[in-house]
């Protein structure tokens, strides 16, 4: 039995939209628990070196519609160390921070796993990350919104695809995952989607050229997954262009555009439940878990599955994006 009377909170690897709505979240339901609330700057990095500011309700005013994050967000090589692990929980000690919660992606909770079983202090996880690639949740916050930025991105493209009759490869991010690529396939009416998750399978490229890009239109886009295993807009056009030269391909490569931006309302809502969950969970005495949604539920998921187990995209989806663009 142990009471909390402070938390900590940061923000960790990649930017999301929706971490300020989280960040605001946590620490309203904190407060309104009677917990202090910490702000530590720029993910695990503020936490070695002590740049820490306590928030009170007013420093979370008018930032639920605001992308990125307000307490910044760094890659943390220190913390990766035992060494820097050490002073980062010495800094919790002396800022008098019982507890941890911590908005990132599966890197971030890779690192909380760990520092939390080795100075036994308690971490829950609020998943913020585009790419939507953890285990035990149905969403992550930042994936909504990333995913409609890439549909009005394409819905562009294909204003200028269709003039001059192009082959489009546009690239997403989603790192080794193909949520983004595949969803927002369907959400913008592409003729496919190269994802990692299918290419131990099949050639997919050589696949689309044996179907045949849609006949009765004249011009096509094709969405590509970032990952080094699909080879990337400019592998594939490259192979493209010693291949099959009678193709004029241009490639777009979307990159840090789709991390920015106002949330959608969606993912300000999972932000809003995730960050209440996240500080019921710490005083229902949980740690080493992450908060996940599925089938609209808040569920608790441990570090160490939401990290580990492979989430699947969804293959029916492959089949209504074939369907679709005959
Ligand atoms: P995104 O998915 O948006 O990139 P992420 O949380 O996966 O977010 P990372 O850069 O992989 O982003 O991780 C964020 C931070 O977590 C790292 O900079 C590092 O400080 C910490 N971290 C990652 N892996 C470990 C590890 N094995 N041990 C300790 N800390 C780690």
């Amino acid at each position: 039995m142990y009471r909390i009377n402070c938390i900590g909170i940061l923000t960790s690897g990649g930017d999301a939209p929706g971490m300020n709505a989280a960040i605001r979240s946590v620490t309203r339901t904190a407060i309104f628990n009677g917990i202090q609330v910490k702000a530590i700057y720029r993910g695990y990095k503020g936490l070695i070196t002590g740049e820490i500011k306590e928030f009170h309700t007013e420093d979370v005013s008018n930032i639920i519609q605001r992308g990125g994050t307000i307490l910044k967000t760094a890659r943390c090589k220190e913390f990766m160390t035992p060494e820097g692990r050490q002073v980062a929980f010495e800094t919790m000690q002396r800022e008098g921070i019982d507890a941890l919660v911590v908005i990132g992606g599966d890197g971030t909770f890779t690192g909380a796993h760990i520092f939390g079983q080795e100075y036994n202090v308690p971490i829950v996880g609020v998943p913020g990350t585009i790419d939507n690639d953890l285990w035990g949740t149905d969403s992550t916050i930042g994936y909504d919104t990333a995913m409609n930025t890439i549909v009005e991105a394409v819905d562009k493209i294909r204003d200028t695809a269709n003039s001059h009759e192009r082959l489009f490869f546009v690239e997403v991010m989603g790192r080794d995952a193909g949520f983004l690529a595949l969803n927002s396939a369907l959400a913008s009416g592409a003729e496919a989607a190269i994802i990692p998750e299918r290419l131990t399978k099949e050639d997919q490229l050589e696949e689309l050229i044996k179907n045949g890009f849609r006949k009765s239109k004249n011009s096509s886009i094709v969405i590509v997954a970032e990952s080094p295993s699909t080879g990337g807009a400019q592998g594939l056009a490259e192979r493209m262009h010693r291949e099959h030269p009678e193709y004029d391909v241009r490639v777009t490569i979307l990159g840090h555009l789709q991390r920015g931006g106002s949330p959608k309302a969606y993912d300000r809502i999972l932000a809003s439940r995730m960050g209440v969950a996240a500080i019921d969970a710490l005083l229902d005495e949980q740690r080493s878990i992450m908060i996940g949604i599925v089938n609209d539920e808040i569920v608790h998921v441990p570090f160490s599955k939401a990290i580990k187990d492979d989430k699947q995209v969804n293959p029916d989806k492959l089949g209504v994006l074939q369907i679709l663009s005959i």
